[in-house]
């Protein structure tokens, strides 16, 4: 928790005074349990929280959490009582959703908080926003926030390529400003404008506007490997560890694990770890990836099975039953793991499942 805290100043501190904060919990907080993380971002200070869906909102709120919530995806216009009841900000990405949340705000009797979505070049959800849609964007954006039921509070867009191209991101942030202005020019104004997730965070300053929206950096990832650790002090939250079941001593010319994938040159000691891709640890790491000893790297021996893998400590006599192995954490990067499955740290994260015991500290 500690770490998480200190990702956040970092992460606040590259922005101006004043510069709220949306700190990211969708997908389980990134595998690290939305309702501890979200609780420590509101006693930290942050200003927003963002997730993915009414179920992940609602059970922050359920959870005591009543900092604002805004969900980034679309919620289904039946459930959309449900977000004035438990005070719930609104993406709205097209204008016959606005009219429908608009109908279900007054059914409900109360006022629904949205912000404006813009795809400025995403190609996901959202106003179009292009050069030659712009306008009828800006038209169609003013004719919804003036709907009964709805306060518009905000207006943000997505990059699609922070980490790649800054000539893209610039191109979307200029179409993101262009809309604003004409929307303004149609006489309406947003409390909060926002686009910076943690790629342009640690890139791109001028891109912060009202609020910053990272997600993978506040849980102490680089949003691209290959990204500068310079450009901010960031520190992996997470640790993944488990405790060696026990240690077998099998002879060389022994066949490990299904598939019979590896066979063992050298009698050997294995260690037997109550891990497996029933807990996220990756079926792709099987004769790849290595765990850590406080000795020295032990690498995975066969197949990764559901629950269970074998890693080879032959070379790390002080491992014994009960010996703690990391599987990510310091020594033993979420990266290396992602490298190997071909995939980034966002989703090794992710696919963490709820029988992995999250204890915080
Ligand atoms: C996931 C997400 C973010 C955060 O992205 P990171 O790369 O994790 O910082 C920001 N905004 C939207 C709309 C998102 O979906």
């Amino acid at each position: 928790m500690d770490r998480l805290a200190q990702n956040y100043h970092a992460l606040r501190g590259l922005a101006p005074q004043g510069t709220k904060f949306m700190g990211l919990v969708k997908a389980d907080a990134y595998g690290h349990g939305a309702v501890p993380v979200a609780k420590k971002l509101e006693e930290l200070g942050a200003d927003y929280l963002g997730v993915a869906c009414l179920a992940e909102a609602v059970e922050l709120r359920q959870a005591g959490v009543t900092l604002p919530i805004l969900i980034l995806g679309g919620t289904p216009v039946e459930c959309a009582q449900e977000l004035v009841r438990h005070h719930i900000t609104q993406a709205c990405y097209d204008l016959d959703y606005a009219k429908a949340l608009s109908a279900e705000a007054q059914k409900a009797g109360g006022t629904l908080t949205v912000h404006i979505q813009c795809d400025t070049g995403m190609t996901r959800l959202g106003f179009l926003c292009h050069e030659d849609t712009v306008d009828q964007a800006a038209r169609e954006i003013a004719q919804a926030v003036e709907l009964p039921g709805l306060y518009a509070e905000g207006i943000f867009t997505h990059f699609s390529d922070a980490d790649g191209s800054e000539e893209y991101t610039m191109r979307q942030f200029d179409r993101f400003l262009d809309v604003i202005q004409k929307v303004q020019d149609l006489g309406h104004t947003f409390a909060i404008r926002h686009c910076a997730n943690s790629a342009a965070t640690l890139l791109y300053p001028s891109t912060y506007l009202d609020m910053i929206r990272p997600g993978i950096a506040l849980y102490g990832h680089f949003p691209d490997a290959a990204m500068d650790p310079a450009l901010c002090p960031l520190t992996p939250v997470l640790e993944l560890k488990t405790r060696v079941v026990t240690v077998r001593s099998v002879p060389a010319d022994t066949p490990v694990s299904y598939g019979r994938t590896n066979t063992l040159t050298r009698d050997s000691r294995l260690a037997v770890l109550p891990v497996g891709y029933g807990d996220g640890y990756c079926r792709g790491f099987s004769n790849q990836l290595t765990v850590r000893f406080p000795g020295g790297q032990a690498p995975v021996v066969g197949r990764v099975c559901m629950d269970i893998c074998m890693v080879d400590v032959t070379d790390l006599p002080e491992v014994t039953t009960g010996s703690v192995a990391t599987l990510y954490g310091e020594g033993q990067p979420v990266e290396a793991g992602a490298e190997i499955m071909g995939t980034i740290s966002y989703e090794l994260l992710c696919v963490l499942t709820k029988r992995i015991p999250r204890l915080y500290r």
